[in-house]
């Protein structure tokens, strides 16, 4: 059976630096799926469907066919066959895939690609739902958090490291925003599973984190 760690906790956490660097210590394959609801969101953007219309959500995301690839270890997400990898991390696909991802049938759809994928591929996979929902015995889970304003503060570098403009004040609110959102919702909300180990970030070094997580997944690096 393939193995799997699954790492959950709110937006600008650092979950995907990590999760990359602890998969490639390991040889494992990284499964981001946040990019597979940002996917869902670009395709509801083009199809200009209000995320407040979940009937129209409901009936619309059937028709957006998600695939993941990877090229040189780095996913790429496929939208009805074009590589929509270059169109996720804008804050206006960000703040739809969080509004979408609250509706049922997305999550239903996204869910069953994320444990297809686990169930062929050693995987460490990041999300909200991981240890929850998606993987529910993955052998090693993690809840990663951080303080908010030091959330925000990595969120505008990223931003900024990619050459686009960022407004700390402006997304403090909508990481506040999505949290309210990711934790309240029906249907799997962010929450710590029983079984995951809470880190908290705020003061760690990327390299202490995975270091941390190569820990407790008692696992050592290829
Ligand atoms: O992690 P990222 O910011 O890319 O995720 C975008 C949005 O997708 C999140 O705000 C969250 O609402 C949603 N999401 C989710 N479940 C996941 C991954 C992401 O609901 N497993």
């Amino acid at each position: 059976m393939a193995h799997s760690i699954a790492i959950d906790g709110p937006a600008g956490a650092g979950k995907s630096t990590i999760a990359k660097r602890v998969a490639r210590a390991l040889g494992y394959v990284y499964v981001d799926t946040g990019a597979m609801y940002r996917a869902m969101a670009v395709y509801l953007l083009q199809n200009h469907v209000s995320a407040d219309d979940d009937a129209a959500v409901s009936a619309q995301c059937g028709g957006a066919d998600i695939t993941i690839r990877y090229s040189d270890g780095e996913q790429h997400v496929f939208l009805n066959g074009s590589d929509v990898t270059g169109l996720l991390r804008s804050e206006e696909v960000g703040s739809m895939a969080s509004r979408c991802s609250t509706n049922r049938k997305v999550r239903e759809k996204l869910v069953e690609l994320q444990q297809k994928l686990a169930a062929s591929e050693d995987v460490v996979m990041d999300g909200r739902d991981i240890g929850t929902v998606v993987l529910p015995h993955a052998e090693c889970k993690i809840f990663m958090t951080a303080d908010a304003d030091v959330r925000a503060k990595r969120r505008c570098l990223e931003l900024e490291q990619k050459g686009q403009s960022a407004d700390m004040q402006k997304i403090a609110a909508d990481i506040r925003e999505r949290d309210e959102r990711d934790k309240t919702r029906e249907i799997s909300p962010l929450k710590q599973a029983e079984d995951a180990v809470l880190l908290d970030t705020s003061d760690m070094t990327i390299e202490e984190v995975t270091a941390k997580i190569l820990e407790i997944a008692g696992l050592t690096a290829r």
